[in-house]
């Protein structure tokens, strides 16, 4: 396994509609197995595959940061199929380091999805995880959370944005 490096904003990678995956291969377990070692290295609780740099539908959770193997959840094309509720809570994203703001998301959730051999799998969930998922789903379409945020709120993000993006230039 491997500890791939994450791509920050402004990096267009992070903005492509991600293709679905169709090959449940040894390859796609590698990329899942690297994405669960570089968020538990970050350390973080979700990392998208564009997060990476693989324009693919795979996302991987982890709401425990590695401390029970039973939270890490592998989602192969996933999608939102119910939302319910709502909650407002800090968010933040490993490719906006520095960044975080409240963010409205749905309490509870299903989410249908395959697993690294394609089978499909249902999971119901709510709170933190329900959260998580959103926001790595969101990835997978090139949305970020900071594309949720409105008023006041989205004028803070948009400054943060382009220092961010400044000083990635200035790194490059
Ligand atoms: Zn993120």
């Amino acid at each position: 396994m491997a500890i791939l490096p994450i791509r920050i904003y402004p990096d267009p990678v992070l903005r492509v509609k991600c293709h679905r995956v169709e090959q449940f291969d040894a390859g796609l377990r590698r990329l899942a197995a690297d994405m669960v070692e570089t968020m538990h290295a970050a350390p973080g609780v979700g990392l998208a595959a564009p997060q990476v740099g693989v324009e693919l539908r795979l996302a991987v959770v982890d709401v425990s940061v590695g401390e029970d193997a039973s939270l890490v959840k592998v989602l192969v094309n996933p999608e939102v199929v119910r939302r319910e509720g709502l909650e407002t809570e800090i968010e933040g994203c490993l490719s906006l380091p520095g960044i975080n703001d409240k963010v409205d998301r749905p309490l509870t959730i299903t989410v249908q999805a395959q697993d690294l051999e394609g089978q499909p799998l249902e999971l119901a969930t709510e709170g933190f995880m329900a959260r998580a998922i959103c926001h790595e789903v969101d990835h997978l379409d090139g949305v970020l959370f900071t594309d949720h945020l409105r008023g006041l709120r989205r004028e803070r993000a948009r400054r943060q944005l382009k220092r961010l993006a400044e000083e990635q230039e200035v790194a490059v």
